[in-house]
């Protein structure tokens, strides 16, 4: 089989050419055949928004291969603007159409890769016929917009998931005037949304208009605008729409040909990429498959994750015998918006809950490296545990620097089924110019094993009745930023005023970042208080903005 496979492949970008790449690599002797049916193959798609922008200034930096070096580099035969529009599964072959010419062929398969991606959602809503509203996947539709903003000043992006906010980002950047529109309360709803707060007062200080709970409803197309009304009735003109309201799996052929496919038409594979069928394998934005943490099913469109199971597809079709099964899919996304970066990795606070599952979460809030080192900027860590076992299941990040490195190591223990104690021992590069002697990820392992061996107990809520707030911040911060309802007692001062607090009542301990709020909460609890500490503290995470040496309080 694999001296003379007939591999042919349908979709050329992400999954498709890394399918296509590594069979090369496997087999000299394979018929390999990449079926696209846009005009580029193997492109950038995640460049799109920064050309849009001016940051990636020349174009064909984002046209990675053509069908030209994909046959000196790997003898590929890549046929663009050429559409696979039916499977026949019993004679194993695809029916295709020359976008071109018109013209109909079959083409026939030893072994089928479906890699046909997501296209942006465009709702069936009035108005979406505007030809000035738009979506973005490919070169194409970043030339359109690109056009749009040599035209027009005012831009409405709708969703504030990740490419509404690097769209959002790039085209004030541009010099446009942007508005944001998000359905839910929050910008990055794949967040928890205290730490998605920082993006939102990014995107506010760099005067992009942000809406939030509030979604499309209408558009009304006039001469000079797109209205775009929204459910609240607020309406925002634009000179242009851009679309960023996630993806639906191109999944038609697939459904027709009867393959398996999952609730939401994704494709179902099995940790080899196969479909129900042993000849077809599917990878990318089209499949549904194992979940990382926790076992179930997932989708994720993503290009880390695409590109993978990509070479996996293609180490099964030809050498099944070094084939490593797909571990699943964890969920690692980050997003850059002006100077802040912010991004997930595995589970949220919010997905725990929703979906039943117990679940445990602390913040923490210090700097990517020492803060005597020149350059240190605040950044804030949340991470996620299983309460029972302790086992680490998710960390959201967001800050100036040093996010990245943070989300990554923790993806690779979530990966590896790391536990909180195992956080606290992560031995980490540490010189001042790099990080800390405790690294952030040390200290939220600290914080979470205090919580998990009862020093101290958190609240995220402040509206207990009967309950002494005691705000442990620095006076002067204190009276410029009061907390109702508080007593200011400095921390420095706490263990000399013990006697102005009612041991019979309750207390919560506050601070600026939570960390103070922690060492108030040990104070009180050892001189028989009943008492917790508020997470996070009340400032949540850092402003990026301020000076790099954390308050005292
Ligand atoms: C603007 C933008 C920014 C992004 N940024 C990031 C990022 O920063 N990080 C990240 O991880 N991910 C990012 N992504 C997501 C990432 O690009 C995708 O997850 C990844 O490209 C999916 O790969 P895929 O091969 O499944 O699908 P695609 O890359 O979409 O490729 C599928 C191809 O198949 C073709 N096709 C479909 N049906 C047929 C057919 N019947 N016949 C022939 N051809 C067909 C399509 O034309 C398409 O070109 C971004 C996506 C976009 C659009």
């Amino acid at each position: 089989m694999t001296q003379s496979m007939k591999l042919l492949v349908i979709g050329g970008v992400a999954a498709g050419a890394s399918c296509a790449a590594r069979a090369r690599r496997l087999s000299e002797s394979a018929q390999i055949t990449v079926l696209e049916r846009g005009p580029d193959v193997s492109f950038a798609n995640c460049g799109l928004p920064y050309h849009i922008g001016g940051e990636i200034q020349d174009r064909s930096v984002l046209a990675v291969q053509t069908p030209a070096s994909l046959k000196a580099l790997l003898n590929l035969d890549v046929r663009t603007r050429c559409e696979a529009v039916r499977i026949d599964r019993l004679n194993k072959r695809v029916e295709v159409k020359n976008l071109t010419s018109g013209a109909m062929e079959w083409i026939t398969y030893d072994k089928l890769m479906l890699s046909p991606g997501a296209s942006p959602i465009r709702p069936n809503i009035p108005g979406i016929d505007d030809s000035r509203i738009y979506t973005l996947r490919s070169l194409e539709d970043m030339d359109r917009i690109v056009e749009a903003t040599d035209k027009g000043m005012r831009a409405v992006a709708i969703g504030a998931g990740f490419i509404g906010l690097e769209m959002a980002e790039q085209l004030n950047d541009k010099g446009l005037s942007v508005e944001l529109v998000e359905l839910q309360n929050q910008v990055l709803p794949q967040l928890d949304k205290k730490m998605s707060m920082l993006l939102e007062s990014e995107l506010k200080h760099n005067e992009v208009g942000v809406t939030l709970g509030d979604g499309i409803e209408r558009f009304v197309s006039t001469e000079d605008a797109v209205e775009c009304h929204l459910k609240s009735g607020k309406v925002l003109k634009a000179d242009f729409v851009v679309l960023s309201m996630g993806v639906v799996p191109e999944t038609m052929i697939a459904r027709d040909a009867g393959l398996s496919l999952g609730a939401r038409g994704h494709i179902v594979v099995n940790n080899f990429q196969q479909t129900s069928d042993p000849d077809i394998y599917a990878a990318g934005d089209a499949v549904e498959t194992e979940e990382l943490v926790f076992g179930g099913r997932t989708v994720l469109p993503m290009g880390g994750p695409a590109n993978r199971q990509g070479r996996i597809a293609a180490d099964h079709m030809l050498r099944p015998d070094i084939a490593k099964a797909y571990p699943g899919s964890l969920g690692t996304a980050i997003v850059r918006v002006f100077s802040v970066a912010a991004g997930v990795t595995g589970w949220t606070e919010k997905r725990m809950r929703e979906a039943g599952h117990p679940c445990a979460s602390v913040i923490v809030n210090d700097h990517q490296h020492a803060t005597y080192y020149p350059g240190a900027k605040p950044l804030t860590l949340k991470i996620v545990w299983d309460p029972q076992t302790g086992r680490v299941v998710g960390a959201q990040a967001t800050g100036c620097k040093g996010v990245d490195k943070r989300l990554d190591v923790l993806a690779a223990c979530i990966q590896n089924e790391a536990s909180i104690d195992d956080l606290c021992h992560l031995e980490l590069a540490y010189a001042p110019p790099f990080g800390s002697a405790k690294d952030i990820i040390n200290l939220a392992g600290f914080a979470a094993t205090n919580l998990h061996d009862g020093l101290v107990i958190q609240t995220d809520d402040l509206s207990f009745s009967g309950v002494q707030i005691v705000d442990v911040r620095p006076k002067p911060v204190a009276d410029a930023f009061p907390l109702a309802g508080s007593i200011n007692i400095p921390f420095p001062t706490l263990r000399n005023n013990l006697d102005k607090l009612d041991r019979r009542h309750p207390v919560i301990t506050v601070c600026a970042f939570g960390k103070m709020s922690y060492f108030a909460a040990r104070i009180l609890a050892q001189n028989g208080f009943q008492v917790q500490s508020y997470s996070g503290g009340i400032k949540g995470n850092l402003d990026p903005r301020s000076p790099a040496k954390l308050p005292t309080a």
